[in-house]
């Protein structure tokens, strides 16, 4: 069984079928969330049906947008461990610290959640090329999962990034091809040759899955403290999409009685290079302004403009959270601290 019913915008609540390839709402060109018949999986799943499961993300395929099994493009990713980090929790003062190492999924990244979830969704509907702009780990995740199904892969990547993510890309059988710019200007390309040759664009939030895929760290973090949500969750921001995708899934686990009404504070961090959520969270903006000449160490972090800005923002502030900017040399400091 699985209740993904529909597709609504994220900011003019317009509904689509989602029976088809979609990218962004063709009326107000903001991003497309997946709904799902919660009343209905509600009294069809249980949380100790989940627990008896396989330790991957698709243990919550109810709550994923595959809706035929066949399609489910998995490589183990999701279920990664929660750890208890009481030397670096008494070190930065607080008492109960937990550090979720995104790192062991496949291909090195959580971008192997949204793009399991996205490849296959793009697999299930029949399409045979795919597309995407990257700063390095989404590009080498969309590869692995295009590799798996034998569908093509085309990724674009600022020419700077470091090699390993550019090799890895092309050992998984993807064309790259490097921009002279930032992961904006690769969108920009990508998006050229989406058009000329029919492609899908995977770019993150400009099509509905990704974050479907991102979610489900908010469903794990949840079953892993014994279905309750901790105080508070920092998170490092780019695009947003998986702080984005965690405040969709405490809704979800709401409506299904999985979880209280209580939510943790969301925090956003960024490079002070690059802080373009920082700087609208604390201006009060609804939108984000595209920040100039972006630079940090970060790799995954350089993201100077975002479309999913404004869910960011507004899950910053329904949730009393904040948003923090961190000079790269202290971005060095903490992860030797780490
Ligand atoms: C992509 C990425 C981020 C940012 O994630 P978003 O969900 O796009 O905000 C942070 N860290 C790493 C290592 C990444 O690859």
């Amino acid at each position: 069984m699985n209740f993904f019913t529909h597709l609504e915008c994220g900011m003019c609540a317009k509904e689509l079928p989602a029976d088809k390839a979609w990218n962004l709402c063709p009326d107000c060109g903001k991003p497309l969330l997946a709904r799902y018949d919660l009343k209905a999986a509600k009294k069809a799943v249980s949380r100790t049906e989940i627990a008896s499961r396989v330790p991957d993300m698709w243990r919550y395929f109810e709550l994923l947008p595959v809706l035929d099994a066949r399609y489910r493009l998995c490589l183990g990713e999701g279920y990664t461990p929660l750890h208890a980090a009481h030397r670096l929790g008494r070190e930065v003062g607080c008492s109960q610290l937990f550090v979720k190492d995104e790192g062991l999924n496949p291909t090195g990244s959580f971008k192997a959640r949204g793009l399991s979830a996205a490849v296959s969704k793009a697999y299930e509907l029949g399409i045979k090329a795919l597309s995407i702009p990257t700063a390095g780990n989404a590009g080498g995740a969309m590869s692995a999962y295009a590799a798996l199904a034998g569908m093509e892969a085309f990724v674009f990547m600022p020419k700077d990034v470091p090699p390993p993510f550019i090799n890895e890309c092309k050992a998984l059988g993807a064309k790259v091809t490097l921009i002279d710019g930032l992961i904006t200007d690769c969108g920009k390309a990508a998006a050229r040759e989406v058009k000329e040759y029919g492609r899908f664009d995977l770019s993150t939030l400009k099509e509905p899955y990704r974050i479907e895929g991102k979610k489900t760290m908010g469903y794990e973090v949840a079953e892993q403290f014994g279905w309750a949500l901790p105080d508070v969750i920092i998170y490092p921001t780019g695009g947003g999409t998986g702080l984005v995708g965690m405040w969709k899934a405490f809704d979800e686990m709401e409506q299904l009685g999985w979880i209280s009404s209580k939510r943790p504070r969301m925090v956003t961090v960024q490079s002070a290079g690059c802080a373009p959520m920082v700087k609208a969270f604390h201006e009060g903006k609804e939108f984000a302004e595209p920040w100039q000449d972006a630079k940090t160490i970060a790799d995954g972090l350089r993201v100077p403009a975002a479309v999913g800005d404004f869910l960011v923002l507004r899950a910053l502030r329904e949730s009393s959270g904040t948003a923090v900017a961190v000079p790269d040399e202290e971005i060095m400091e903490a992860t030797n601290l780490l």
